[in-house]
């Protein structure tokens, strides 16, 4: 595979789509041996045509916020692959949303979905709309707005979308409301992450983070370590951090920091029930400020305005909520405070200098399309169940994430295993991912 070429030929067609580019290096870079084992896989171009996607829909998202003011946002949807199921994955809404980042996120869906060993193809979506101090009528009209263009291009078997950044429970009630209303099409399973009494799997809103942390699990128990008693630092306070820190409680490990864009809260004491259910409200207000857990826990959360999680001293860190949020300078400063192991949870979520320095230093680490992808399994789970017009129990929910999760696992092993023994989980990931949907279009034949 001649990847140089192939990355130049991509950052001609899409300029500045950086992280778009950095995303597809990233997995370009790790399948390159294996590839070049396979003749049949470079006769049929499948990495050129793995790297577009089958297509793009852009939108124009009008409506009128509280002051009675119009508002126009760019909608997208994204549908990356399709070889090994239908098109699905999450909408985000922030600010920053542009098609480099839809891109990006689409293309590592692809590898993500095909490492739940379910069949799913990959897409991404979302709007530059900005959540960030909106009011629950501006959320609704907007995602109402957002939908009448969407519909047409999504369906049960044809792509289905979730949450992500900036879409949660509260707005998928209100894209689904709209989809039911202009499709007349009454099919649950058209988007998930829905509430439990309308088609929603339980434990979808966990399933990220705890997913998230029954790899990590996995992987210490590799590796000859346990949880118990061990300082998590995670980013974020969104839906997936919420998981994250709900499961890492019950495992036994203590969350000593959480973190946003105004900056940390470290917990000296390890987080509580209550302040888990907190982030929850955090969440709901639309604020974006973690400094709200220190108010309401005066004392027992720390805040630190402009520091990051990764500055407080902690065994694991868990990226949970956004691409490049941690930095070759973050990679050093945990390693420094005693960090033995980053889990990334959110996608993307850490830089190619950081995975570096901590893939050369002897830390612990695994890319997020392994580690979270429990969420988008269970959004196959709610699919599964949808279809076939039944519910299922916490308990069977769980069991069934837990085991995809281990599936992962093993598959990083299997791909990832080196010559010396050491696992790298980021070739491991890909490598499978890869060689799941590789095959499957080469079994499609021309498309
Ligand atoms: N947005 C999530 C992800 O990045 C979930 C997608 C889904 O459930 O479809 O995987």
């Amino acid at each position: 595979m001649k990847t140089a070429e192939i990355m130049a030929n991509l950052a001609a067609k899409h300029p500045g789509e950086n992280e778009y580019l950095q995303a597809v290096q990233e997995v370009l870079e790790s399948i390159e041996e294996v590839y070049n084992q396979h003749p049949e896989f470079e006769k049929a171009k499948i990495v050129e045509r793995m790297v577009e996607p089958d297509r793009i829909f852009t939108f124009r998202v009008t409506w009128v916020d509280d002051k009675g003011e119009v508002q126009t946002n760019l909608g997208y949807r994204i549908q990356f692959n399709s070889a090994i199921g239908p098109y699905k994955g999450g909408l985000r809404f922030h600010k920053a949303v542009v098609p480099s980042m839809l891109k990006f996120l689409g293309f590592e869906q692809t590898f993500k979905n095909a490492l739940t060993t379910l069949p799913m193809g990959g897409a991404k979506g979302g709007s530059d709309f900005d959540p960030v101090g909106k009011s629950n009528d501006e959320i609704m009209r907007f995602c109402q707005a957002f939908m009448q263009e969407l519909w047409q291009c999504i369906g049960p078997d044809q792509d289905i979308p979730a949450g992500d950044v900036g879409v949660g429970g509260r707005e998928i009630g209100f894209l689904y409301g709209m989809y039911k209303k202009l499709a007349r099409e009454y099919n649950t399973g058209v988007l998930t992450g829905k509430g439990a009494t309308w088609g929603g799997s339980i434990l979808r809103p966990e399933a990220t983070g705890f997913g998230a942390l029954y790899f990590t699990q996995h992987l210490l128990q590799t590796a000859g370590k346990d949880i118990v008693g061990k300082k998590v630092a995670l980013s974020g306070f969104g839906n997936v951090a919420w998981g994250a820190a709900t499961k890492a409680k019950e495992l036994g490990a203590k969350v000593v920091a959480i973190s946003g864009p105004d900056g940390v809260c470290e917990i000296p004491d390890g987080i509580t029930d209550e302040m888990i259910d907190y982030m929850l409200d955090m969440r709901a207000s639309n604020r974006n400020k973690v400094e709200d857990m220190a108010t309401k826990f005066p004392g027992k959360a720390i805040f630190t305005p402009g520091k990051k999680a990764w500055s407080i001293p902690c065994d694991i860190a868990l990226p949970c909520a956004f691409q490049n949020e941690l930095s070759e300078d973050d990679a050093k400063e945990l390693q420094a405070n005693g960090c033995w192991c980053c889990c990334e949870v959110s996608n993307m979520g850490c830089q190619p200098g950081a995975i570096h320095y901590f893939q050369n230093n002897g830390i612990l680490f695994a890319p997020g399309k392994a580690v979270n992808a429990g969420g988008v399994a269970t959004s196959g789970l709610e699919m599964t169940q949808n279809a076939s017009h039944i519910s299922w129990s916490a308990k069977e929910v769980d069991d069934k994430l837990h085991f995809i999760m281990q599936s992962i696992h093993e598959q990083c092993v299997k791909y990832g295993t080196q010559p010396d023994g050491h696992i790298d989980y980021v070739k491991g990931a890909n490598i499978a991912g890869f060689m799941k949907v590789a095959t499957a279009m080469l079994e499609q034949g021309i498309i």
